[in-house]
C-alpha cells in the first residue's frame, strides 16, 4: 500500500487491554507501527488516561484525542487513508463525521478488515 495510513483506536471494548476487553490485540498496533502507519487513540477516556495506556504498552502514539475530536487528527495528517477502529455506534458516527473509515471491533468483522488494513498476507 502506498501513502501514509492513519489508524485510530478506541480503547474500551476495542483493545484487548480495554475495560471491557475487546477483540483487537496489541500486536495489531505494533504491526501497524512497524509498517510505518500513524497510530493513536481516540477515546472518551481523558488524555492523561490514554497517555498512561500507551506508556504501559511501551508504544509511542502519533496522536491522542477525545472521541469528538477525531476530525482534528484528519486535519493534522495528510494521509492516503484514515481508519478508526471501535466497538460502538458512537465510534461509527464520529468516524464517518471525521472522514475516517470505520472498522468494527467485532470478531467477525475483525477477520475481514485485518486483510484490508495490512493486505491479504497480513
Ligand atoms: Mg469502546
Amino acid at each position: 500500500m502506498s501513502g501514509l495510513i492513519v489508524v485510530s483506536f478506541d480503547i474500551d471494548g476495542t483493545l484487548e487491554i480495554g475495560e471491557p476487553p475487546g477483540v483487537v490485540p496489541i500486536v495489531l498496533i505494533r504491526t501497524a507501527k512497524r509498517l510505518g502507519y500513524l497510530v493513536g487513540s481516540c477515546s472518551d477516556r481523558p488524555l492523561t488516561y490514554q497517555q498512561a495506556v500507551w506508556e504501559r504498552l511501551g508504544i509511542a502514539p502519533d496522536f491522542m484525542v477525545l472521541k469528538h475530536r477525531l476530525a482534528d487528527v484528519r486535519r493534522r495528517f495528510a494521509a492516503a487513508a484514515y481508519y478508526h477502529i471501535g466497538d460502538s455506534d458512537t465510534d461509527a458516527r464520529y468516524a464517518s463525521a471525521a472522514g475516517f473509515r470505520f472498522l468494527e471491533a467485532d470478531p467477525v468483522a475483525h477477520a475481514a478488515w485485518v486483510a484490508e488494513l495490512f493486505g491479504p498476507s497480513g
